[in-house]
């Protein structure tokens, strides 16, 4: 099998999203990659697509769903194109949402297959502690300027054989995270287990994350309280498996956020 050369792995990942872009009625989907920065000689942007979905009602809700801040974890970018793509199919699940999403927060690390940037540093571990990392200081200016209601960063783990969900945030993000990786379940096993990754774990849930991941600034803190997912699929099972329920659970997500939102913000 041949493989594209290096410079362009991220361009043909790519691509057939970019071939939707402007192609969409009212502009749906966008490119706009953001900043501009360099390893050594090689000059990267961060891509970013936006999907704006017909008006909902109500307010707009912005979520931003990120992939491959571990650059070896590639099978999560496609996910968050294959899931990009579905919508351009079919944009009804996006109504009411302007949906961020960053497919590679971590280029220099996707394209040689490390988890770490080109700088040797875990991204995942440096965000809100003056990190001098120049992806992390561009997601973290997304961060604050757009005020997400929601995150949703998608991970692949090679050391567990099911699904799980790190959940942070608004209360309600445990009952966001339940149906989403029961929707992943069609697809992949959940991972089962006490111990996850480390953490105690219910029904692949966990309470508890490393410091430094990528995830809201504390301060000033939004209202309502912005909910934060950490989808992990098993690294070992077929990239377009681990892609379908990444996808499934992402649609999950979309379909149950907005009536929880609408019940917390009646209590
Ligand atoms: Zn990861």
């Amino acid at each position: 099998m041949q493989h594209p050369p290096v410079a362009n792995l991220i361009e043909s990942l790519l691509a057939p999203l970019l071939a939707k872009c402007g192609r969409l009625p009212g502009s749906a989907l966008r490119y706009s990659p953001i900043g501009e920065f360099h390893h050594g000689p090689c000059r990267y942007q961060l891509p970013r697509f936006v999907f704006r979905g017909a008006p909902g009602g109500g307010d707009t809700i912005r979520l931003g769903l990120f992939a491959s801040i571990h650059g070896d974890e590639r099978e999560t970018a496609l996910a968050l194109r294959d899931f990009l793509l579905t919508l351009a199919d079919d944009p009804a699940p996006a109504q009411g949402y302007e949906l961020y999403a960053y497919p590679v927060c971590n280029p220099s690390g996707y394209e040689d297959r490390t988890r770490h940037s080109r700088a040797g540093l875990d991204l995942n571990r440096e965000f809100w502690r003056g990190s001098a990392q120049p992806e992390v200081q561009l997601l973290e200016r997304e961060l604050g300027m757009h005020g997400f209601h929601g995150l949703i960063a998608l991970h692949a783990d090679d050391t567990c054989d099911g699904c799980y969900a790190y959940v942070r945030g608004a209360t309600l993000t445990e009952a966001l995270a339940r149906p989403a990786l029961e929707a992943a379940s069609q697809f992949l096993p959940l991972a089962q287990g006490e111990m996850i990754d480390g953490f105690p774990a219910r029904d692949g849930v966990i309470t508890r994350c490393p410091e430094g991941v990528l995830s809201n600034p504390a301060d000033p803190s939004p209202s309502p309280a912005p909910f934060e997912i950490i989808f992990e699929t098993p690294q070992k099972a077929p990239a377009q498996a681990q892609s379908a329920a990444a996808v499934a659970a992402l649609q999950s997500i979309l379909r149950g956020y907005r009536p929880l939102l609408a019940f917390g913000e009646n209590l």
